[in-house]
């Protein structure tokens, strides 16, 4: 989508500090970290939200998942924890509508949802 700041960011139009990339999907550190380890992880493929995903999408998002695992464990967080977020629309925060995963962690996260 030509308007998209993640698709810009997975063309490499925009700069980010990329954390992991293939072919299908790229990673990098959120500007606004809200954890001492705060990363994106998204599908280069332009997905609005989690709410628009289509069956089709269901290996594509698999696998994202294995990349969002390897990653935390990359980054020292798979004995600590980590906490993986996708938020939907606007009640949720979502600010750019491209689908993507927060990977946090490095600290103990607040047990709030609110
Ligand atoms: O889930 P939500 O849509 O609120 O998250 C978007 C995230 O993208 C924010 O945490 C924001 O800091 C991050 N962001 C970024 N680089 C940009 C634009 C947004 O890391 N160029």
């Amino acid at each position: 989508m030509s308007d998209c700041i993640f698709c810009k960011i997975a063309a490499g139009e925009i700069p980010s500090t990329k954390v992991y990339e293939d072919a299908e999907f790229c990673a990098f550190k959120d500007l606004n970290p809200q954890a001492p380890v705060h990363i994106l992880l998204i599908p280069k493929k332009h997905i609005s939200s989690l709410l628009e995903l289509q069956e089709a999408d269901a290996t594509l998002m698999g696998k994202l998942l294995f990349r969002g695992q390897k990653i935390a464990k990359e980054q020292g967080l798979g004995e600590s924890g980590v906490r993986f977020v996708f938020n939907c629309k606007d009640d949720a925060g979502q600010t750019v509508h491209h689908i993507h995963c927060h990977i946090l962690g490095g600290a103990r996260l607040s047990d709030s949802f609110g």
